[in-house]
């Protein structure tokens, strides 16, 4: 796993640790956080409830036995690095590997919510699939913290799912 925690320091991950998949806490909250205060809710359809509800993403983690989380300074960073470990993985042969990252999907100006128009790009944050980030961090040791002041540097979570 050293090459993929290389690959997402080397991206600007700030924090980067294979964890075991057991320790990613999903909950039913974390949608109607999306459901009441996001305005991407029904707009985008890498968000609920276009994305998988919290049962569905916890039945396919249990399909894993190993998981690498990752924290960036910037969201725009998370989906893009995500992506290249999950390539990476896939080509060495982890044929399952699944990538998950962090805020709305924001390839295009306006989502498009009748057919996607990056399918190969398109990847949903872990919080839309209803995991909950903070708890995950924190069982893991990793520092998040809620923060109110944009222009700080952020603490934003990806996932990549392997076996
Ligand atoms: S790539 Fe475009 S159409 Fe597809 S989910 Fe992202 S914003 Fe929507």
């Amino acid at each position: 796993m050293e090459k993929y925690i290389s690959l997402l320091r080397r991206g600007g991950a700030a924090q980067a640790a294979v964890i075991d998949p057991k320790t990613i806490v999903t909950a039913p909250w974390v949608a109607f956080k999306c459901q009441y205060g996001c305005p991407y809710y029904g707009k985008n359809l890498c968000c609920p409830p276009h994305a998988p509800a919290w049962r569905e993403t916890q039945a396919m983690i249990d399909c894993f036995g190993t998981a690498i989380l990752f924290c960036c300074p910037a969201m725009e960073m998370v989906n893009p690095l995500a992506l290249a470990a999950a390539k990476e993985l896939f080509l060495d042969g982890r044929y399952k590997a699944v990538a998950l990252g962090s805020g709305p999907c924001l390839l295009c100006e306006s989502c498009n919510v009748a057919e996607c128009r990056h399918p190969g790009q398109a990847i949903p944050s872990m919080e839309a699939c209803g995991i909950d980030v903070f708890a995950t961090a924190r069982a893991n040791g990793m520092a998040v913290e809620t923060l109110a002041d944009k222009t700080q540097p952020q603490n934003c979570f990806g996932l990549l799912l392997v076996e």
